[in-house]
C-alpha cells in the first residue's frame, strides 16, 4: 500500500520533473503526508504521527527559503533522493520522505558544528523565546546564535523563517 504510493509520487514527480520547483516538489511530498495520514492501519498511523505530524502545524509559505543559492541542488534531490532511491519497506519509504522534506525546508546554514565539525547547522527558532538555535544533523548537538551548547530538552523548535535568516544575514552551507 504504502509502497504502491511511493511509486505513484515517484512516477507524478517524474513526470512532471521539467516543471518542477523546489516548492513544487515540497508541496508534492506534503500533500503525500496527507495520504498516509489517511490509510487506516495502526503501525502507518504509528509512523505519521512519529515523522510527518511535526509538519503539521508549520506555517510552510513562511518558512521556505527561496534565492539563487540554496544548500541542496534539486536536480540532484529528484535524480537520487527519489527516481534512484531504493525504498523497499513502507517504514523506509516515510522516514526517506520526511529526510527530504526536511531537507528542502529546514535552513542549512554555513556555520561549522562546533561538536563534530562534519557537518554545518540547521537553522531553528525556539518557539518560546523566540531565539534562534542551531542544530547539527549528525551529532545532534544544539547551540545558539553564539555557539553556546544548548539543552534541547523539552524546547519546541521550528524551522526559522526565510524572513530571519535573510535579516541576519546568514548564508546558506554550501552543496
Ligand atoms: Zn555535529
Amino acid at each position: 500500500m504504502i509502497l504502491r504510493k511511493w511509486e505513484q509520487l515517484k512516477q507524478s514527480i517524474i513526470q512532471d520533473r521539467d516543471n518542477l520547483d523546489a516548492y513544487s516538489l515540497l508541496k508534492l511530498l506534503l500533500d503525500w503526508t496527507q495520504e498516509i495520514k489517511e490509510v487506516k492501519d495502526v503501525q502507518i498511523q504509528n509512523l505519521y504521527k512519529d515523522y510527518f505530524s511535526y509538519y503539521e502545524r508549520l506555517n510552510i509559505e513562511e518558512i521556505f527559503y527561496t534565492d539563487n543559492v540554496v544548500w541542496y541542488s534539486l536536480d540532484e534531490i529528484i535524480q537520487y533522493d527519489i527516481i534512484q532511491a531504493k525504498v523497499d519497506s513502507p517504514q523506509w519509504a516515510i522516514i526517506h520522505t520526511r529526510d527530504i522534506i526536511f531537507n528542502l525546508l529546514v535552513f542549512k546554514s554555513d556555520k561549522d558544528c562546533p561538536c563534530c565539525h562534519d557537518d554545518n547547522l540547521r537553522v531553528f527558532v525556539d518557539i518560546d523565546s523566540e531565539k534562534l538555535v542551531f542544530e547539527c544533523d549528525i551529532c545532534l548537538c544544539v547551540v545558539d546564535e553564539n555557539n553556546n551548547k544548548q539543552n534541547p530538552e523539552g524546547k519546541l523548535v521550528v524551522p526559522a523563517p526565510a524572513s530571519l535568516i535573510k535579516a541576519k544575514n546568514i548564508t546558506p552551507s554550501p552543496i
